[in-house]
């Protein structure tokens, strides 16, 4: 039985990170999305908003699970028992961030090893902030994320826009 873990920020979750996580679904017995709580970045949805979205888009896939952590993600691995973390890469910034990401969890914790999947070229371009930038100039982004998503997207802007930040 190999259990993986999908650590990210997944603020929010999109069909590049759902991409990912199905493929992983197929490849290991039981794949655990490892949502960061509180990472250096800024953050447009709360942890508990992010775990509610990724669960919705997830909802089909019978092997996955949501977890949230603080701290070192080899840790949260080691809690929840995966051997291996999955990574998605996109382009070349991606993979140099990767390896030296995976060489330093290696230094920490030499049984867990890391999977990186590449995206599919149709979806290399998409991040979480890009999908963020077009919401906030209230672009077109169907395409990009789940409908229930899109929705929380709306809401979010709508609210700063009022409030004014
Ligand atoms: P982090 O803050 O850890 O980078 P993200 O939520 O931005 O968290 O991304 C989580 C993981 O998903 C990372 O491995 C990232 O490379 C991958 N990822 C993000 N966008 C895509 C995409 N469009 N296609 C494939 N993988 C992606």
């Amino acid at each position: 039985m190999v259990r993986a873990i999908y650590p990210g920020s997944f603020d929010p979750f999109h069909f590049g990170h759902l991409e990912i996580a199905t493929r992983a679904s197929k490849l290991f017995d039981e794949v655990v999305i490892a949502i960061y709580a509180s990472p250096s970045k800024r953050l447009l949805f709360t942890t508990e908003e992010r775990i509610d979205m990724v669960q919705n888009m997830l909802a089909d896939l019978s092997n996955v699970s949501v977890v949230t952590y603080t701290g070192l993600t080899v840790e949260c691995a080691r809690k929840t028992n995966a051997s291996v973390m999955v990574r998605g890469l996109r382009n070349l910034a991606d993979f140099q961030a990767e390896q030296q990401l995976s060489w330093a969890n290696h230094q920490l914790a030499e049984d867990i090893d890391t999977c990186c999947l590449y995206s599919s070229h149709e979806l290399a371009y998409l991040s979480s902030t890009i999908l963020k930038e077009v919401a906030a100039l209230d672009g077109d982004y169907d395409q990009w994320t789940s409908p229930y998503v899109q929705q929380a997207l709306r809401r979010a802007y709508a609210s700063k826009n009022k409030s004014g930040s």
